[in-house]
């Protein structure tokens, strides 16, 4: 797609993409294995594409993640009048970037103040391609302290980078949470973003990138795989009930399947996606869901099954829990998991069916053990990257969750259908748990390595 086409003045300029590989790993029977992302970055085809980024190639591929930000975010700022477009993959990763200068930003100053770049990137790689672009500016280091000093953090990035015309991430689906945030310190720059994409495959373009982030529908390119639906609003669906993508009908929500290049086979991807309308006679969609999935920070997803497991910790300690929901915390960054957990008593001692309080540090452990139970792309954000902090457990109230059901009830939910979310995002709901929290846990410690790379890659079955 041709963004001059949408924004004037993009050829005059450069992009500041912050953009990370992650190291590879290997199958149980050996195959190298690595995010689809990591593969592009490392082909010739990027290569070239790089080259009207303010990044050079040897920060991106530098695995050490911090390295590969300092440097991405000294070349940025070094840049900063040729800059016309700012971007991450997803909406997490810019504001992580944006929370680095608020960390480093003095740091950045004084390299750029004596053209020294700070050891603390040490790659030598990656210190001989700063080199060619980081030069002694005292000007430019002073409008740095001056902008980042300033505790008022609005419009920073137009600030710091004045010619920016549009920020250039994804902002549909679990992205969506960011976008306030987002446009706080975008100072309501316009946020566009494209692309569509899986590791299995391409799957479609948004062909009005400059619409309002809510109205996002992405057109699926016939060519591009194979593309089947399931209806996901009757009974258990099946194979037989796929339907075409030149048959699906407006307003209808399907699950997407499909067979690719690289040899799935009605795979499914996993996603949600509602029929807004055709563009000609091909179908547009609204990214609805992931299906199954409750909690995404970053890349992560996290489903129901995967926050049951550690509560068999609190058998041995007379108690259970009675009900959960979640939700992801995005007020302070990176976000994090929170789990609402209201306890009851499971031994004659403590009263069975009653109320049981637990010693706190067994309720930790529960957060560790929670999060060890997750995926390895959690593992790696958590862990490696830093991108989402430890998770927690909020102890709720008795009763908070019969208080749930009237509430629903009392907004016109059915009483004989109610189910009790596993995720909460509204914020009346939100406000009445965290109103009843008697105690907060969190991890004590990092999460130790899940056993298998199956994870990167586990997804929802094929059909
Ligand atoms: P990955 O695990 O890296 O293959 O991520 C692919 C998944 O990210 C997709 O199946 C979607 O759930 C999500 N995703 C990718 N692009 C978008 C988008 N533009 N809007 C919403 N979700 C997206």
């Amino acid at each position: 797609m041709r963004w001059t086409r949408f924004v004037c003045g993009l050829e005059k300029g450069t992009g500041l993409y912050f953009l990370f590989v992650r190291s590879e790993t290997k199958t149980p029977s050996g195959l190298p294995a690595r995010p689809v992302l990591t593969s592009y970055y490392k082909s010739d085809h990027f290569k070239h594409a790089s080259n009207t980024f303010t990044s050079p190639l040897a920060a991106i591929l530098c695995a050490d993640v911090f390295q590969s930000m300092y440097a991405q975010m000294v070349c940025g700022l070094c840049q900063r009048h040729r800059v016309v477009r700012v971007g991450t993959v997803f909406t997490s990763g810019l504001l992580r970037a944006i929370q680095f200068l608020h960390q480093h930003w003095e740091q950045l100053a004084a390299d750029i103040e004596h053209g020294e770049l700070s050891p603390c990137v040490s790659e030598p790689l990656v210190r001989a391609a700063v080199a060619g672009i980081l030069r002694t500016d005292p000007r430019l280091a002073q409008v740095i302290r001056t902008e980042c000093s300033n505790g008022d953090w609005a419009g920073i990035v137009t600030r710091i980078w004045p010619n920016t015309k549009y920020l250039d991430t994804i902002v549909t689906g679990s992205m969506a949470q960011y976008v306030p945030i987002l446009s706080y310190y975008g100072g309501d720059l316009p946020i566009a973003f494209t692309k569509y994409v899986s590791s299995e495959c391409p799957l479609g373009l948004n062909l009005h990138p400059m619409c309002d982030p809510s109205e996002v529908s992405y057109t699926i390119l016939p060519n591009l795989a194979y593309f089947e639906f399931l209806p996901t609003d009757g009974a258990a669906a099946t194979a037989a009930e796929l339907v075409e993508l030149a048959d699906v009908e407006a307003g209808r929500e399907y699950e997407l399947v499909v067979t690719t290049y690289g040899g799935l086979s009605r795979y499914r991807v996993g996603d949600v996606l509602r029929v807004t309308g055709f563009h000609n006679a091909a179908p547009r969609f609204r990214f609805v869901r992931r299906s199954g999935a409750l909690l995404s920070v970053d890349a992560d997803k996290t489903d129901e099954a995967e926050l049951q497991r550690a509560s068999a910790l609190l058998r041995p300690h007379g108690a259970a829990v009675l009900d959960y929901t979640s939700r992801v915390c995005t007020m302070t960054l990176p976000g994090h998991y929170v789990v609402y957990w209201e306890l009851m008593a499971t031994t004659q001692q403590e009263g069975a069916g009653g109320t049981r309080s637990v010693d706190s540090d067994v309720l930790d452990r529960c957060c560790l053990e929670m999060e060890e139970a997750l995926s390895y792309v959690y593992w790696v954000l958590r862990v490696v990257d830093g991108a989402i902090r430890p998770l927690e457990i909020r102890v709720v109230r008795p009763d908070t969750f019969e208080e749930l059901v009237s509430l629903a009830v009392s907004h016109g939910a059915s009483m004989g259908q109610y189910k009790v979310p596993r995720c909460v995002t509204v914020s009346a709901v939100i406000q009445l748990l965290d109103s009843r929290v008697v105690s907060s846990h969190f991890s004590p410690a990092l999460p130790c390595r899940p056993g298998t790379v199956d994870s990167v890659f586990n997804r929802a079955e094929c059909c």
